[in-house]
């Protein structure tokens, strides 16, 4: 199957921060794979403003080396990398400075799409924001994109909200969740939406309940100072889990249109159900085997940080009465791996004999390490031995179902960049979905800092602690293995 790239409108994107290190992993590796597929137009240009006194040919030699570092197999278009690189300009900027922004100004080109990358810690946004402005740099017609973390609680956050809003419109502003731009993210609005077998099913009289496992192998070493003023809750559950537990429990929206899937997928946050502190784990690595505990990582003998927590949550709505959805996320475990899980309920009556009949179907969503689905569904196994059943896997690894193109399943970072030069704001979040989010998260946080709750140990290489478990046993379920 020949993929379609529809090439996006001329545009001229700047980056600040564009010297760091999200800039040259993702956003400008990202942006050369667009340019190299011809969905970059040739004539777009990247402007890189960040504080390091660089010029013009300074930032190409930079961002040639990120490529090097960083890129695929498409670096090795030479004559494609000559052309991306010569549409690199930069500008050294501090954003609480006066110097660079007329540069700026005369850099952007005011007749195409012009959109700035807010790639810097979020206490620059005002600032950032209010010189575009005054520099008369961005009118009504600019894009900016934020960076997570947006915010640390609802009152951060609504603070955020109101800077931004000072100088640009909703319309403009596209915060970035990059687990929205994961291909099985938009597959699994594809499968709900697009098909009819799995939406009438989809509701509390066939799922039993609901799994979202984000496990990561990696410790929190190296950027240990700040995981540990934020812990697993706010790094990970308040945007990633809640942006997909979002998109899997949400109404279908009257169109895919921007506006109507994100109100959708706010009310889904609203119907949240506080989080009772018994459905609540949270734990914190060990050191094992010569590794480092969490506390040594983070440098912070005494730290209550939880690198896990995992909960069970409940949507008050009709749709999911009494449909339990487990939520778990955690660094060092036993692998990395990201997973939705629809488990459907027992067959109401078996025909078949008794020890046959504890099938059930599974809807498994895979974002991570590779992207794709399978249904688990029961079949005869095949053979003379009688009538039994088995769990087979209807596999939908998009690798596998649509071609050897597929294979290059396009990252992120890049897909959700091209979304903003099309102007389509749908797979990033609106302002009011961020504080209703904030405030689901932020009693349960309050509560534990309140209580001085220490978070349960756990051995790296573990599914997390043993509490975790037992939050699914006590319920005659089970969490689905982390499998890489
Ligand atoms: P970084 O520290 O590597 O780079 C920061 C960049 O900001 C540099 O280019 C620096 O020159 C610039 N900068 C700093 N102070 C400035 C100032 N006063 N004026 C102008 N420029 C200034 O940070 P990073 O890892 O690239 O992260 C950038 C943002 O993206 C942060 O908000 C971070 O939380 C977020 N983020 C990063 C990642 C990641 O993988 N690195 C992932 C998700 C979100």
């Amino acid at each position: 199957m020949v993929s379609r790239v529809i090439p996006v409108e001329d545009f001229d994107l700047v980056i600040f921060g564009g010297t760091g290190d999200l800039a040259r992993r993702k956003i400008l590796t990202g942006l050369f794979r667009r340019f190299v597929s011809g969905q970059m137009p040739n004539t777009a240009r990247i402007i890189g403003a960040a504080r390091s006194e660089l010029d013009d040919q300074g930032y190409r030699d930079f961002v040639r080396t990120a490529i090097g570092e960083f890129g695929g197999d498409e670096k090795k278009d030479t004559k494609a990398l000559d052309h991306f690189i010569g549409q690199l300009f930069y500008t050294p900027i501090d954003a609480r400075g006066d110097g660079g922004w007329d540069r700026l100004h005369e850099l952007v080109r005011q007749e195409v799409v012009n959109a700035y990358y807010f790639s810097v810690a979020p206490g620059l946004f005002g600032d950032i924001a209010e010189r575009l402005h005054r520099y008369k740099i961005a009118d009504s017609t600019s894009r900016i994109v934020v960076e997570k973390p947006f915010g640390r609680d609802l009152e951060s956050a609504q603070e955020l909200n109101s800077v931004l809003a000072k100088h640009f419109d909703e319309k403009q502003i596209y915060r970035i969740d990059h687990y929205l731009g994961k291909e099985t993210v938009q597959n699994l609005m594809a499968v709900r939406f697009g098909n009819v077998l799995f939406e009438p099913l989809w509701n509390a009289q066939y799922v039993d309940h609901i799994q979202i496992t984000v496990a990561e192998t990696v410790g929190v070493g190296g950027r240990g100072g700040y995981y540990d003023k934020s812990g697993a809750m706010r790094d990970m559950v308040q945007n990633h889990l809640m942006q997909l537990l979002c998109l899997i429990a949400m109404e279908p929206p009257s169109k895919f249109d921007s506006d109507a899937v994100r109100d959708e997928k706010l009310k889904v946050i609203r119907a949240l159900q506080p989080v009772e502190t018994h459905h609540i784990v949270r734990g914190q690595y060990d050191a094992a085997g010569g590794k480092k505990s969490y506390r040594e990582d983070a440098e912070n003998p005494k730290s209550f940080t939880e690198s896990f927590v995992a909960m069970k949550c409940h949507i008050a709505n009709w749709r999911w009465a009494n449909v339990p959805f487990y939520l778990r996320t955690g660094k060092k475990l036993k692998a990395r791996s990201s997973e939705i899980a629809v488990v459907f309920k027992d067959l109401a009556h078996s025909i078949f004999p008794e020890d046959e009949a504890r099938h059930r179907n599974i809807l498994s969503i895979q974002l991570q390490p590779n992207e794709g689905m399978d249904l688990q569904v029961t079949i005869k196994e095949p053979g003379p031995g009688g009538m039994r059943l088995v769990d087979v896997p209807l596999d939908m690894t998009f690798a596998d179902a649509l071609g050897p193109e597929s294979e290059d399943v396009t990252d992120a970072y890049e897909r959700l960049i091209m979304d903003v030069m099309r102007g389509n704001q749908t797979l990033f979040m609106r302002g009011d979905e961020v504080e209703a989010a904030w405030a689901w998260t932020d009693p349960i946080i309050n509560n534990w800092v309140e209580k001085h709750d220490v978070p349960k140990p756990y051995e790296p290489g573990s599914a997390g602690p043993e509490d975790a478990m037992m939050l699914m046993h006590r319920d005659n379920r089970r969490w689905r293995d982390i499998k890489g």
